[in-house]
């Protein structure tokens, strides 16, 4: 990502991002010490830089409780420049005023439509040297795409300068699977088909889409969250230990697991829409865009041939809650029995969300029932033990500041991710309904094995 930068140039600084996550992520790296750069804002609102101090004061409050003395220490470091991206004046007045500060990050939390917009005028006033650029999501609406956007950012930046936002990544409970796999002696060994028998890799939100309904219409929850967030938590848990633990060669392992994913079969998917979808402000009428997604991906390797991996997302569902659920094997010969027939498989499940977590469903004996299993949680919730955690943007920023690449995506990971959702991007035909506050449509059901799906943990927050 090359060297720390001296400035973050923070284009969209007036929009919902900023508002929502990236302004609230700066107030909290500013309490704790690790803002140690002036952060100008780019966006087109005719907003002086009191404008802009006293609504992130409001963007903070909505969050988090303000401290006058932490705030006063980030307001001292925030400014605007305004104008707009499609004239070349905005870039030079922007250029005059960054001229003393060094390497640069230019984030660009703006209408992907923009990304080479902003990429060129940069470059027209010489701002592309001594700097890095770094795109929100998305990258692309399909391969095709992704690669133009690409071939577009890389006329300006080199691929070393160039940094892919999947929120995701910046994630502590999804960051931490890796801890969880390669620092634990206890999970490899049975880390591969032989122990597993499938894993089951879930996003639910209990809500539905708001006021996002023009967005999220143009999007669908296999573009607005598979492709890109679950594919990458789906890496992280397929991967192979990299042999040094420098950042390219985690992504080196990365990509190399998701080129071993099979392009999905679209009889292996099904897609739901809940009822009253329709009705949403923005929506398109008759719209068959997915608020539900279930598919089954395979992978095409030693460690994981013939062990599906189960994805499942929706809106409007009965609960909210992003995890991780591994089903072991059943031991080989059964020796027990409970009251209802055979014992439950062991579950092995990692929570990221709400309460980051893992748990793992111990058989053990039934108190007065000789010879009865019964599962018990063994569970710990990590912020009980260890005290609350960062949020994912503050790793983001921080990141863009640094330039580590560990937290971002890389193009080769983008283009697997895209080739392997490909088949089943447009499809021509209508999801099937669901009412609210279940967990999608009646086929979704019987697509995992004899088990079916694994009851989710989290909450309700309806
Ligand atoms: P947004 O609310 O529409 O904000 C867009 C920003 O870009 C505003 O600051 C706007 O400035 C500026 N802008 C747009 N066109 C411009 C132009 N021609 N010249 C100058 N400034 C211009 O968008 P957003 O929801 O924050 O999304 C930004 C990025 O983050 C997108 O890539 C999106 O996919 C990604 N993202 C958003 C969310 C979310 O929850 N919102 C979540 C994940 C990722 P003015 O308002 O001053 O005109």
């Amino acid at each position: 990502g090359g060297p720390k930068a001296d400035a973050l140039v923070l284009f969209g600084i007036t929009g919902d991002l900023a508002k929502k996550m990236l302004l609230p992520a700066l107030y909290r790296l500013t309490a704790r010490g690790e803002l140690n750069v002036p952060v100008i804002g780019v966006a087109k609102s005719d907003w002086d830089d009191e404008a802009l101090r006293s609504h992130a004061r409001e963007a903070i409050a909505d969050v988090y409780e303000v401290d006058d003395e932490v705030f006063g220490r980030l307001a001292d470091k925030l400014s605007i420049e305004t104008g707009d991206y499609t004239d070349g004046a905005t870039f030079s007045r922007l250029r005059d005023r960054v001229r003393d500060h060094g390497f640069l990050s230019h984030y660009l939390a703006i209408p992907p439509s923009l990304f080479a917009t902003v990429a060129e005028g940069l470059a027209g006033v010489g701002l592309n040297e001594n700097a890095r650029l770094v795109v929100e999501k998305p990258f692309g609406h399909n391969l095709a795409s992704a690669r133009a956007l690409n071939a577009e950012l890389q006329k300006y930046f080199d691929e070393d300068h160039l940094l892919r936002v999947d929120h995701f990544l910046g994630s502590e409970p999804v960051d931490g699977l890796m801890i969880a796999r390669f620092a634990n002696t206890l999970l490899e060994p049975l880390w591969n088909r032989s122990y597993i028998d499938n894993v089951q890799i879930s996003l639910s939100e209990d809500f539905d889409v708001a006021d996002r309904g023009s967005f999220y219409d143009s999007v669908g929850a296999l573009r607005d969250v598979v492709q890109n967030h679950l594919l990458q938590v789906l890496a992280y848990l397929i991967m192979e230990p990299p042999s040094s633990p420098d950042a390219q060669a985690w992504l080196n392992e990365k990509q190399r697991a998701l080129s071993a994913v099979r392009a999905i079969d679209p009889a292996d998917v099904v897609r739901g829409q809940y009822e009253g979808y329709l009705g949403v402000e923005g929506v398109k009428p008759g719209s068959t865009t997915e608020t539900f997604i279930a598919l089954k991906l395979l992978i095409d390797n030693w460690r994981w041939a013939g062990v599906p991996f189960y994805i499942r997302s929706g809106k409007c569902m009965s609960v909210s809650s992003t995890e991780v659920i591994v089903e072991l094997r059943r031991p080989p010969v059964t020796l027990f029995k409970t009251a209802e027939g055979e014992a439950p498989p062991n579950l092995l499940r990692f929570r990221m969300e709400p309460k980051a977590g893992m748990t793992f469903d111990l058989l053990v004996e039934q108190p007065g029932n000789e010879d009865k299993p019964v599962p018990v949680p063994l569970s710990v919730d990590f912020s009980t033990v260890l005290g609350p955690g960062e949020m994912p943007y503050e790793h983001i920023l921080s990141g863009a500041i640094s330039g580590n690449p560990e937290l971002f995506t890389r193009f080769d990971l983008v283009e697997e991710s895209w080739r392997i959702v490909e088949p089943i991007l447009d499809p021509p035909e209508t999801p099937e309904p669901y009412a609210v506050g279940t967990d999608g449509p009646a086929p979704a059901e019987t697509l995992p094995g004899s088990n079916g799906w694994h009851v989710l943990e989290g909450v309700r927050e309806r």
